[in-house]
């Protein structure tokens, strides 16, 4: 691929070319790195991955330390950014760029990486849905149909939430009590670009975020309400860069804060409940807005844990998918600052967060719910959290059972599941009780 035909690729080279130019290699960013002490890279030292990382920005060879951190930045704490003297963003505006250039090289990316990849039949939403909901039940579009009739509002879930499609359930009910004119159309087959963006696919990136807005356009909305706020960024910074938008977007939490006088709320909820924020909505300075939301349901009480808004503790993010070994301290750790609070919920608004804590809940004296459950609950609506039931405990054969009847009906094998299912386990389940 050329940078003359495609605008990300072209965008993302001269990030990298200039991030290089300003980097003065002193290592700070790695040194503060929740991930890199782990990596086979820290043996070098973090100047040292730095000096290799500007190399391959500016025109250099590929190093196995730079495509090691490349594929084991969680992409979401940002701690880097916040350390960097120059003001650099490394993991967005130096790793996309790397992973651009290893890709030119024909280096591919981890081989669970299929957990990302849009339209794969194992990837996360499809994979993870298809256990836990049969098609009979799905009440979301994969893909338009060819000439749908206009509609007011697009809902686009994205892929992670797919994944635990309790909250697409609920997300659908809430929109509906509002009396609102919408359809649904659930990430996993379209794809925002965001995922290939990570691995340096600029080209797949590109057309896949363009095959996303036309998409949604066909239903002629007023606006597109994105569940998920990675989308959300995509779509407000990068999709500018190659295409028009024939939309108004706007993320959901904010979209429900502004709507909430339509929100029928019938029950008391009755919990105190703390908020894990999204480090993609707390980059963007928005982590007021779900507290708004969160105090606006009758009968919730809000506490903070020791580390909020900017400055919460990442979920493990991308790396749980690459390398979920080294992941199972970083979930731990807001979790037990969520204990600490006393609350009796650990809310989440990213389904990626979601599904990072879900599975550790049993051990812990708290529910990890998204706010979508406690917003239905008040409105009377309960979905049951299958996702959290399938993968609360490491038991292979025990998931397979109690998850063959849906597998089944959405077209999957027992012995296809069972290929698949160890990588999912070794990704969310918890290694020690
Ligand atoms: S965003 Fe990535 S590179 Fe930056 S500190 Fe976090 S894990 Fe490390
Ligand atoms: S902290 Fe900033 S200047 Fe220092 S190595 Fe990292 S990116 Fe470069």
């Amino acid at each position: 691929m050329t940078t003359e035909n495609n605008a990300l690729a072209a965008f993302f080279d001269l990030q990298g070319r200039q991030f290089a130019e300003k980097c003065t290699k002193c290592g700070l960013c790695l040194d503060v790195c929740p991930v890199f002490p782990s990596m086979k890279a820290a043996r070098l030292g973090s100047r040292a991955v730095m000096e290799k990382l500007t190399q391959l920005l500016t025109g250099g060879e590929p190093s196995d330390e730079v495509y090691e951190l490349v594929y084991t930045c969680n992409r979401g704490c940002g701690l880097c950014a916040k350390v960097c003297p120059e003001g650099l963003v490394p993991d967005y505006l130096a790793l996309i760029p790397a992973a651009a250039k290893l890709s030119e090289r024909g280096l591919k990316p981890p081989r669970s990486v299929y957990q990302l990849v849009p339209g794969h039949r194992h990837n996360s939403p499809n994979f993870l849905s298809a256990l836990q909901i049969k098609p009979s039940e799905v009440r979301w579009m994969m893909k338009p149909p060819p000439d749908p009739k206009p509609v007011d509002i697009v809902l686009f879930t994205g892929c992670a939430l797919t994944g635990t499609p309790h909250v697409l359930m609920e997300s659908v009910a809430i929109l509906e009590s509002m009396g609102l004119d919408f359809v649904t159309l659930a990430g996993g087959d379209l794809c925002c670009g965001l995922a290939p963006t990570l691995w340096g696919d600029l080209q797949a990136a590109q057309s896949m975020g363009q095959e996303l807005v036309d998409a949604i356009a066909l239903f002629k909305p007023k606006k597109a309400v994105f569940l998920c706020g990675a989308c959300y960024i995509t779509c407000q910074g990068i999709w500018p860069l190659f295409t028009a938008i024939p939309f108004q977007s706007q993320e959901i939490v904010q979209f429900l804060l502004e709507n909430l006088g339509r929100m029928p709320f019938k029950n008391k909820v009755n919990k105190v409940v703390t908020l894990h924020d999204s480090c993609q909505v707390a980059r963007i300075g928005a982590s007021p807005l779900p507290r708004q939301l969160l105090q606006a349901i009758p009968g919730v009480t809000l506490v903070e844990m020791a580390h909020s808004g900017a400055d919460a503790l990442c979920c493990g993010g991308y790396t749980n998918t690459i390398l979920p070994d080294i992941t199972e301290a970083m979930r731990r750790a807001p979790m037990d600052e969520a204990r600490a609070t006393g609350a009796s919920v650990m809310a989440t608004i990213c389904g990626r967060c979601q599904q990072s804590f879900a599975p550790f809940e049993a051990q812990y004296p708290f529910e990890v719910q998204s706010f979508t459950t406690l917003l239905a609950e008040a409105i009377g609506v309960r979905y049951e959290d299958r996702f959290k039931k399938l993968f609360r405990t490491a038991d292979v054969p025990g998931i397979l059972a109690e998850s063959s009847e849906n597998a089944g009906a959405n077209g999957l094998t027992p012995e296809e599941v069972g290929k698949v299912l160890p990588d999912y386990v070794a990704r969310f389940c918890p290694r020690r009780s």
